[in-house]
């Protein structure tokens, strides 16, 4: 990594996108934080990266809507200047089965896993295009390779964004920017606290058994990954070594997706 770049991680308070900001930020980049927080979450959040060589900013614009994502853009460019790395991670989860499923939760997850991707690389791309360089990361999940029940919502945003991120690596081939999807298995996040707390609560087991449940009931490594290894991937994808990688779904997942 001999260059430094400005990179947007889209949803960076917290779990997996905390984790990539913190590994590109060491690995010198300028990165703009983003997620949903408060004012005292923002400014820990600022002296946490603080002492990285790069340059910072952050944006807690909501990325639901279309205009959420625009203000997100404008943020990211005052701060540290035209991304040349998005990276779209920021999700959400809610299971119920498709036939009790909530029509907000529906539409809440399409907007925040999909459609936000979406309007971000549409935003981000003609800059990209004119630089000849770009990389486009989506944090997809095991979930935008195979379904799970009560996922509903959730799988179609994730295999919409698999799909979405083979379409950009066609479109853009010719002007040397990749696009590629991490579809992580079981990582340790407070995202899937919830489900934790229903199996224990179903079961009436204590946490750490229902999370060990939870992990092994469809992943051969029954281990979770840390967030630290989808970050490291995510700076390989960013890498020389990694130029023709383009329009991949690459599993992080123990063994999931292999079944
Ligand atoms: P997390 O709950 O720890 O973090 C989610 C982040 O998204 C936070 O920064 C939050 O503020 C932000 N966010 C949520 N809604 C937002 C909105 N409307 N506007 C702006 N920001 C918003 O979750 P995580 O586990 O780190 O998940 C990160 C990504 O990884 C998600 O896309 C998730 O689907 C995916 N993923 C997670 C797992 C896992 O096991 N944790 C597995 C596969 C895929």
């Amino acid at each position: 990594q001999n260059q430094s770049h400005s990179v947007l991680i889209t949803g960076s308070t917290s779990g997996i996108g905390l984790a990539i900001a913190h590994c590109f930020a060491r690995a010198g980049h300028h990165v703009m934080l983003h997620g949903l927080a408060d004012n005292e979450t923002a400014d820990a959040l600022r002296a946490a990266f603080a002492g990285y060589p790069g340059n910072q900013g952050f944006s807690s614009a909501d990325i639901a809507s279309e205009a959420g994502c625009a203000q997100l853009v404008a943020d990211t460019r005052e701060a540290i200047g035209n991304p040349s790395i998005l990276i779209n991670n920021a999700g959400i989860q809610h299971t119920a089965a498709a036939h009790e499923f909530p029509s907000d939760k529906w539409h809440q997850i399409l907007s925040i896993n999909l459609s936000a991707s979406f309007f971000l690389c549409r935003e981000l791309l003609p800059a990209m295009r004119a630089a000849r360089w770009g990389r486009i990361i989506n944090v997809a999940s095991v979930h935008g390779l195979v379904a799970s029940e009560n996922k509903s919502a959730y799988c179609a945003a994730k295999h919409g964004l698999v799909g979405l991120t083979k379409v950009l690596a066609l479109e853009n081939a010719d002007h040397n920017i990749t696009a590629n999807a991490i579809c992580p298995g079981w990582v340790e996040t407070p995202l899937i606290q919830p489900q934790i707390e229903h199996i224990a609560r179903e079961q009436q087991i204590d946490l750490e058994t229902a999370r060990a449940e939870l992990v092994g009931a469809k992943q051969p490594m029954a281990r979770a990954t840390s967030p630290d290894a989808i970050g490291e991937l995510a700076l390989y994808l960013c890498g020389d070594f990694a130029g023709t990688i383009t329009g991949a779904a690459l599993p992080v997942d123990g063994g999931w997706s292999a079944q």
